[in-house]
């Protein structure tokens, strides 16, 4: 029984889906202004880990995650650029896909624009009217917050209190003539030399907590069975959806709450001046591969800080290369007909484990150390020779199982065919006999890189792989 910590109620709980066997989830996707970074991934790791351990566990998932197409930043920039706001966050959009592809991260089943999402947003603002939760200001719509008496209940913020003309500002989405400093905008009044939208509320643009609410709301329901984002999301933006959602519709938004926790880098906040701050790009072009920034990003629960340091990533390779070699090494063993018990109790006793930690909240750090215990005990018996044929089918479709979940053994590489080897070879024998030892040694160097191991033998020369 998979069990998850629950912001919400602050308690890990047992996970029960609304509908059986079907999860419905929302995920907050990325704001499309520059190239995400290494912590805007880690969140989306987790939710690709979440999504596939969900169907590891047999449900049928809906995911969705929004792209924040409209926001003052990305107003700003593309302003700055004279490119229209679709055509400035489409290069974005594109960037961050390359990359969350290249992260092995699976696709969402629906991907959904902020922008094309402004009439649903309307219509929950009108909701929220009708209910009594809003006010305008200066042709902006605000949301009461006081009118919502389970405000704070996602963040554990206490409100009491906080009176009109508080000097403390919380949210970067918002105009000076609030009511109250935490109540936050719905729709933003045009400003001169912005792109706008005429709506019922006038011309426009929505705030950013409001997109989230109506495309959740849309795509999974009015209540949905888990929705998950960075920890840094849980106040303001999560607070606000929950009010905006079940002040509109009256009734429970999500069940179960579910945050990624920051990540630091070398040990401290990631940012700009400190130069610790990567995108997944800086790091691929220091030469790392996707698959270890991967690895690195998953090895941490989500719930716990990820402390992501460049010589963890350089460990992150080596391991990820010993996995993808383990893999290759298995595919290849050469095996007798036949199966052995302590290989199915192997299987059984690892992929136990790994479910059980998994079934913790996700817990990665667990599930992986079953993972190289599982690996080193099939090395050990692949060196033993004592694997047969259906023990390596077994062994392999459990590598399979484990990493529909994680995806960091990587694909078998093709190695070399054996006729390839052995027409070097005799080019090496040729050369030698030239006396072109250039050449010879060339050869020799090359196979020895290919991980082939020459031996001179009174029969020839022979060949193994190493
Ligand atoms: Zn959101």
């Amino acid at each position: 029984m998979l069990k998850l910590y629950n912001t919400l109620t602050n308690q890990v709980e047992e996970f029960k889906p609304i509908e059986e066997n079907k999860v419905r989830v929302y995920v907050c996707g990325p704001t499309v202004h520059d190239f995400a970074h290494i912590g805007n991934f880690r969140t989306f790791l987790f939710a690709d880990l979440l999504r596939r351990y969900l169907k590891f566990k047999g449900y049928q998932v809906h995911h969705v995650m929004n792209i924040t197409d409209v926001d003052d930043k990305i107003i700003r920039k593309s302003v700055e650029k004279g490119q229209t706001l679709r055509e400035y966050t489409q290069i974005y959009t594109d960037y961050f896909f390359e990359d969350f592809d290249a992260l092995g991260a699976e696709r969402p089943e629906e991907i959904l624009r902020a922008t094309d999402h402004i009439p649903e947003m309307i219509e929950i603002i009108k909701r929220l009217s009708a209910n009594g939760h809003t006010y305008q200001s200066d042709g902006s719509t605000y949301y009461r917050i006081n009118t919502f008496t389970g405000y704070g209940k996602l963040s554990k913020m206490n409100f009491e209190g906080n009176v009109t003309g508080a000097s403390e500002r919380v949210d970067s989405d918002e105009y000076e003539a609030k009511e109250n400093a935490r109540d936050f905008v719905l729709w933003k009044a045009v400003k001169p030399g912005e792109p706008f939208w005429e709506t019922d509320l006038g011309q426009g643009r929505p705030g950013w907590h409001i997109e989230c609410s109506a495309m959740s709301m849309k795509a999974l329901g009015e209540t949905f069975d888990i929705h998950a984002g960075g920890i840094d999301l849980v106040f303001p933006h999560h607070e606000n959806e929950i009010a905006q959602s079940e002040g509109a519709t009256g009734k429970p938004f999500v069940h179960y709450w579910v945050h990624a926790e920051f990540l630091m880098v070398e040990g401290q906040k990631m940012s700009k001046s400190l130069g610790n701050f990567f995108t997944f790009r800086d790091l691929v072009e220091k030469g790392y591969t996707p698959r270890a920034i991967r690895y690195l990003l998953l090895s941490a629960p989500h719930h716990k800080q990820l402390n992501f340091t460049l010589e963890g990533l350089r460990g992150a390779e080596s391991t990820v290369a010993r996995l993808n070699d383990f893999k290759l090494r298995l595919n290849e063993a050469a095996v007798e007909d036949g199966e052995t018990p302590a290989t199915a109790e192997l299987i059984a006793r690892s992929l136990k484990r790994f479910e059980d930690a998994m079934d913790d909240d996700l817990n990665t750090a667990e599930a992986l150390a079953a993972v190289h215990d599982f690996v080193r005990e099939t090395n050990s018996a692949l060196a033993q020779g004592s694997l047969k044929a259906d023990d390596k089918k077994a062994l392999l479709a459990a590598v399979d199982r484990f990493d529909s979940v994680f995806s960091i053994f990587g694909e078998v590489k093709k190695e070399m065919l054996d006729s390839e080897i052995q027409a070097l070879i005799d080019e090496r024998q040729a050369a030698r006999k030239a006396k072109n030892f250039a050449r010879s040694d060339e050869i020799r160097n090359q196979l020895t890189e290919m991980g082939i191991i020459l031996e001179d033998t009174k029969d020839g020369v022979r060949w193994r792989r190493k």
